[in-house]
């Protein structure tokens, strides 16, 4: 008798970091996990503004958007994906869902949703971004989802955005458990513990699981970070520049509790604030509220504002929230001013005094907006006499810790994803029981 099959094929996210797009088959059931922009394949070829993809056919052509019968809008033949699941709202798991075919379901978090919806409000659509027609299904953690024969279980997990899941996913062969991007060492590692332990207790045949930072990785956490901007913010004279991705809640916590600790306003970008609205009313979520004293609206100099922006004004400028750059000019020493390399030019306007430096808060490659060019920042940051910081932790496990969890869930074979270091983390893992396939794109792996 022929057995029932269940196959992964990856799409995306081997060899890389970020781009994950994995298909799992079981029977005739069909489901994505993650369908994300791939950064690192984009480069290769493009060079926005100037030299941006085109059109679908662009990107199929130069194998960033992988070919796959029934799944894109733009295919004309039915649906054969059953479903798509999101693991967490960064670009490179989730942009390319733009492409899915609109009658293939959604599923993701709340805060997911969320913060797609918002970021589609504030970014302007274009070729690779385009989700605000998207109707998504919103899971809680520990849900049980039933899409044809599979069911499937998403678990919090700890990263650098809220509302990142972890799945479980109950095939005819077995559970397969797929990490997304998670780490232990964030604001809420237990929830990390919490997808591990539940991991473990289903048993799995697979695990398909991230392994970003195989080198280059540190010992630090979220904690450590806050004390860190505390010992610069607290010695610093002027004003203190933070730049930071602007959905990384637990990073924006932190630099609002260092401003607040020194007597500071944070003043955040109206991008964030427009994202803080919609998060505000998120239950599970601790984010500073708008009204707050300590919390400042820095609208840039610009002559038109889009209606999501000038509404953001209108409603703050009343609570004298709203700061520009001659504003903040004026009490440097009491601001700490969350702003990305591409405002710099802010900084003629806000003529940063002598003891005001600049806090580079970031590092992961999860949003292209983030790759800073980094002679022009240091070219700027020198004209202005700002010293840079670096004061970061990564949204991913460290290597000893990720053994310590795939051990604890001991899978019996381990798909490592999200990395350009696969087969040094199949030598660091060779003494655990779980067996190590190094994947190919595109190639269907029987489980
Ligand atoms: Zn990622
Ligand atoms: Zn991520």
């Amino acid at each position: 008798m022929v057995k029932d099959k269940t196959t992964l094929t990856f799409y995306g996210g081997v060899a890389e970091i970020g781009g994950n797009k994995v298909l799992l088959q079981d029977r005739d059931t069909r489901v994505f996990f993650d369908f994300g922009m791939s950064f690192a394949m984009k480069k290769k070829f493009y060079s926005p503004p100037f030299l941006s993809p085109k059109s679908e056919k662009s990107l199929q052509e130069l194998e960033i958007l992988p070919k796959i019968n029934g799944v894109y809008k733009f295919d004309p033949s039915p649906p054969e994906v059953d479903a798509v699941f999101l693991s967490h709202g960064h670009l490179d798991h989730s942009a390319y869902l733009s492409f899915i075919k609109r009658e293939i379901p959604v599923y993701c978090g709340e805060t997911t949703c969320t913060i797609l919806q918002a970021l589609s409000e504030v970014r302007r659509a274009d070729l690779e971004f385009r989700v605000s027609d998207i109707e998504f299904k919103a899971f809680r953690t520990g849900r049980k989802i039933r899409v044809g024969g599979l069911e499937i279980e998403p678990y919090h997990v700890d990263h650098s955005v809220p509302g990142a899941y972890g799945f479980v996913i109950h095939t005819s062969n077995g559970a397969v458990v797929y990490t997304g991007d998670f780490r232990d060492h964030g604001a809420k590692p237990e929830m990390t513990r919490d997808f591990v332990e539940n991991a473990q207790k289903a048993e799995p045949v697979a695990i398909v699981n991230e392994a970003t930072n195989m080198t280059g990785a540190t010992v630090s956490s979220e904690a450590e970070v806050e004390s860190k901007l505390d010992s610069v913010v607290a010695a610093a004279d002027g004003i203190v520049l933070a730049e930071f991705a602007y959905a990384d809640v637990d990073r924006l916590n932190s630099f609002f509790h260092i401003a607040k600790k020194n007597r500071r306003c944070l003043a955040i970008s109206l991008k964030q604030a427009y994202l803080l609205e919609a998060l505000g009313k998120d239950k599970g979520l601790t984010v500073p509220a708008l009204d707050d004293e300590e919390i400042l609206i820095f609208r840039k100099s610009k002559k038109r504002f889009d209606k999501w922006e000038k509404e953001i004004i209108e409603r703050y400028d009343k609570q004298n929230k709203i700061f520009d750059a001659q504003k903040v000019s004026k009490q440097q020493c009491k601001v700490v001013l969350a702003m990305s390399f591409y405002d710099f030019e802010e900084l003629v306007q806000l003529e940063p005094e002598a003891g005001s430096c600049y806090v580079l808060s970031t590092s992961e490659p999860f949003n292209e907006e983030m790759e800073i060019d980094y002679d022009r920042l240091v070219n700027w940051l020198s004209h202005y006499g700002l010293p840079q910081y670096h004061v970061h932790v990564s949204g991913h496990m460290m290597p000893l810790q990720l053994k310590k969890a795939l051990k604890q869930i001991n899978a019996k074979r381990m798909f490592p994803v999200h990395t350009e270091s696969a087969g040094l983390f199949a030598k660091f893992m060779r003494d655990l029981k779980s067996k190590v396939t190094l994947v190919e794109k595109s190639k269907e792996y029987q489980l």
